[in-house]
């Protein structure tokens, strides 16, 4: 079984919004690409369905991303145009820390460097501004005008589409079982075996289990995210034209909670904890998450006192994060024609635009324009040798 002596110039492991931004890129330089996927498509298995997700350009004192974030926005709006569909609302970011909090100063200095229009404000101009939310005096506050919500479901099509559009063929429900190096890379899976002169390994939470195969130790770990949507009591007040997404930082106490406005599901708010139980990435659903449901429960009624007390959506989704929560873009440490994207720790869809860009550029001996030393496979080794 094999299918015959076609050579792709790519094969991207993993149709997540990663791999698929960069079969997307590839197929646009002309790059002969198969994307594959072990699961029919759209699924909800990984990390990048639903339907939205928050973007910013502020990074905190991580100016590497937010050089990045710069590109994400150029690439997502010729995306737009593109496939002739809006995937982005401009409402702005809302972050909050409390008091002995840094994240929004870190934030504030941020937007300062990058000059991005922004509003710092206390507690007593959020009371006037939003008064659907609560909080205690010693809050600070900051809205990155730049930011809002994508739509995430449509920008993961979109991706898809045109890569079709531009040549590039994907295989679903086709699982890869194996990998072998060499100067050509030969795939394994379920149904044949493929064969490319490189090769990007897309995998999200299954690059935990995979990696370790090919001789990648990183250490990654698949995390249950548990998305919630709140009804408001009365009233439309979270409607995206209205309210912005919004960040607490250290709001449990150690964890964070997240939100993104009415945009998706009518009358609905999604708000989350940025935590919760460590998962193997085929065994997610039967791990308790009553404890983050509580949590949370506990967070809306304090913070945002005008939505339901009970959730009226539970959906789960997967981070899979590395110790320094920055991401994996590098290829292996043997075989420079294998690619590896990983690690996106929560936060790797607003950039996927830049992240496929450089992945597709690794893949094909060109040199990204950024630097990758954050990114690096060998800075989980550095100190052990
Ligand atoms: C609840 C939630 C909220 C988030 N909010 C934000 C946000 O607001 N802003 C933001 O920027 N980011 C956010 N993120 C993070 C972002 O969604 C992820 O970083 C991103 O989706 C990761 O994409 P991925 O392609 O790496 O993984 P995935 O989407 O999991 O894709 C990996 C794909 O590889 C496939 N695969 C794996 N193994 C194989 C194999 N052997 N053969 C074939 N296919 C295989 C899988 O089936 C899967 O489709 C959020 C994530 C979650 C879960």
């Amino acid at each position: 079984m094999s299918s015959g002596n076609k050579v792709y110039d790519v094969i991207v492991v993993g149709a997540g919004v990663e791999g698929s931004a960069t079969a997307y890129h590839l197929a646009r330089y002309g790059k002969q690409t198969l994307l594959l996927e072990q699961f029919p498509l759209p699924h909800s298995r990984g990390s990048s369905h639903g339907l939205s997700r928050s973007t910013r350009k502020a990074y905190g004192a991580q100016d590497f991303y937010t050089k990045m974030m710069f590109e994400a926005y150029k690439l997502t709006a010729d995306l737009e145009k593109e496939c002739g569909e809006e995937l982005f609302a401009n409402c702005g970011v809302l972050s909050v820390s409390g008091k002995g909090r840094n994240f929004v100063k870190e934030t504030i200095r941020c937007l300062e460097r990058f000059n991005v229009p922004h509003e710092k404000f206390n507690v007593a101009r959020q009371r006037v501004m939003y008064p659907q939310l609560s909080f205690e005096d010693e809050h600070e506050f900051v809205l990155d005008h730049s930011g809002g919500v994508l739509r995430a479901d449509k920008m993961l099509g979109a991706f898809q589409d045109q890569f079709k559009k531009s040549g590039g063929i994907i295989k679903d429900g086709e699982p890869m079982i194996d990998l072998y190096a060499g100067s050509i890379v030969s795939i394994k899976t379920n149904k044949t075996i493929y064969k490319a002169k490189s090769v990007v390994l897309a995998l999200g939470p299954w690059a935990a289990k995979f990696l370790p195969r090919i001789g990648v130790n990183i250490p990654l770990q698949p995390m249950k995210i548990t998305v919630l949507y709140w009804k408001e009591k009365n009233g439309s007040t979270y409607d995206v034209s209205k309210f912005p997404c919004i960040f607490v930082e250290g709001a449990t106490g150690q964890n964070d909670i997240y939100g993104v406005p009415s945009y998706e599901y009518p009358g609905l708010v999604k708000i989350c904890l940025h935590h919760g139980p460590d998962i193997d990435a085929d065994n997610r659903d039967g791990v308790d998450n009553e404890w983050v449901i509580k949590t949370m429960k506990y967070m809306v009624s304090k913070h945002f006192p005008t939505l339901e007390q009970e959730p009226s959506v539970v959906e789960t989704c997967i981070y899979t994060n590395t110790p320094d929560h920055n991401f994996v873009i590098d290829t292996h440490p043997s075989w420079k024609n294998v690619v590896i994207a990983a690690g996106f720790s929560g936060h790797g869809f607003k950039l996927s635009p830049v992240v496929g860009k450089i992945a597709s550029q690794l893949a094909t001996g060109q040199k990204p324009e950024y630097e990758l030393t954050p990114f690096r496979i060998d800075r989980f080794f550095k100190n052990k040798l």
